[in-house]
């Protein structure tokens, strides 16, 4: 699982208020991922993303080198999975 936060104290710590991935506001206790460049995305949405796209901040397109083998790891796991069945 990528290491997440719980949305909180929006003003200390992050500069973003919404996802830029859906562009819906963060809430209080959201699950937010925070890439290395410092951007903050929900974790179900940045995971999709990861998955569909690649492992690169969808604003600055800095790689996250912790979600490119999060994401290899995973999809590795999957094709097991439907390989099972
Ligand atoms: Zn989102
Ligand atoms: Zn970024």
């Amino acid at each position: 699982m990528l290491k997440t936060s719980l949305f909180k104290n929006l003003k200390k710590k992050f500069n973003q208020n919404s996802c830029s991935i859906c562009l819906k506001l963060f809430k209080i206790n959201d699950k937010i991922y925070e890439i290395i460049c410092d951007h903050i995305y929900h974790i179900d949405c940045i995971e999709k993303w990861f998955i569909l796209n690649n492992t690169r901040c969808p604003v600055c397109l800095q790689e996250d080198l912790v979600a490119n083998l999060y994401i290899m790891i995973k999809i590795l796991e999957n094709k097991e999975d439907s390989s099972k069945k």
